[in-house]
């Protein structure tokens, strides 16, 4: 019962590839480029106001800001990819 599975540590391991997840470019911070990275914590900031504001659940929000068109690219991009990883870990 010692030698459990890990999966978080493989998903360590892939960061150690130092590209982004989402664009080929060199990684800054948790996986993320600069712009990606910057993109991220504003999804993440935006989710707070609208969990608050909408009761939408991380999921129904990543689509819908996907889907806006006053998203920008780089949140796009990221939310598309967290949506797929959402997708993966169910
Ligand atoms: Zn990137």
């Amino acid at each position: 019962m010692e030698i459990l599975p890990q999966p978080k540590l493989s998903r360590k391991e892939r960061a150690k590839e130092m590209k982004c997840k989402v664009c080929d470019l060199e990684v800054s911070e948790e996986g993320f480029c600069e712009l990606h990275l910057k993109a991220y914590g504003n999804i993440l900031m935006k989710f707070e106001v609208w969990k608050k504001a909408f009761d939408v659940t991380w999921s129904q929000y990543l689509v819908r800001i996907q889907k806006n068109s006053l998203t920008g690219e780089w949140a796009k991009d990221v939310a598309k990819y967290l949506i797929e990883e959402e997708l993966k870990d169910v």
